[in-house]
């Protein structure tokens, strides 16, 4: 029998408290994120009964399942609805099933991406709230944007009516030793300094950086979404 998430939760919760208190923050500033992709139905609907109201999923194929239960399941209507959030990387032909079911989208990496969410919320009469993500640490094996790549890619999405940036994200290469993360968040937080310094009316103020291993150090340089698997709902095999 797996821990279950109330207690994860708390030791969890104890983590963060201490890493906004050793940065000065306040922990309202710090949004959970669920994320379910490793866990069946059950355990992100125990998830939602313990307040947590983020999802995070990364792949259409493997979160629709998931997605159809709880959204069918009276349950988790009214104030107990789920917000769900696409983390993952996401395919243009998987625009379609994903728009409209997940509220925001952390993973908007290039042009003919934002093309396809603008067509598809403006068929839908929605605006989607958008995570630009940034390849930060320049790994081959991640995705994003890179740091100069940035600044252009934010001027052409004032193109895209539909489309509302609301902040940058992230993944930092795994560290065995998490503080080896810091320069990561450290520098995705001084993009969008820069961003806000350019543009005083720029929407882009939040940040999406921080995973089981890293979440403290990732507080503690600014995050305000934190996308947490492994360490607060688990892993199947646990
Ligand atoms: C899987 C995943 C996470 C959560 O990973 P854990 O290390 O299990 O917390 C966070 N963000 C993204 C983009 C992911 O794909």
């Amino acid at each position: 029998m797996s821990t279950s998430i109330k207690d994860k939760l708390h030791q969890v919760e104890a983590r963060i408290e201490q890493a906004c208190l050793r940065s000065g923050r306040k922990r309202e500033e710090v949004e959970i994120i669920a994320v379910t992709k490793y866990v069946p139905t059950t355990r992100a609907e125990e998830a939602l009964e313990e307040g947590l109201r983020n999802l995070g999923e990364n792949r259409w194929q493997d979160a629709q399942e998931k997605w159809k239960a709880i959204e069918g399941n009276e349950a988790f209507g009214g104030d107990k609805a789920p917000i769900w959030h696409f983390i993952g990387s996401l395919q243009t032909n998987k625009v379609k099933d994903v728009i409209g079911k997940f509220t925001y989208i952390h993973s908007l990496d290039r042009l003919s991406l934002a093309e396809a969410i603008d067509k598809r919320a403006g068929q839908l009469g929605i605006k989607v709230p958008c995570f630009i993500q940034v390849n930060v640490s320049g790994e081959l094996s991640k995705h994003g944007l890179d740091s100069e790549g940035l600044f252009s890619f934010v001027e052409e999405l004032k193109r895209f009516p539909s489309i509302e940036p609301i902040g940058l994200m992230t993944m930092a290469p795994f560290e065995a030793e998490p503080e080896q993360t810091r320069p990561v968040f450290r520098a995705l937080r001084e993009l969008r300094d820069k961003l806000q310094a350019i543009d005083p009316d720029t929407t882009i103020s939040q940040l999406s950086m921080g995973m089981s291993n890293d979440f403290e150090v990732a507080i503690e340089e600014g995050a305000t979404w934190i996308r947490l698997g492994t360490i607060l709902v688990g892993k199947e095999e646990d």
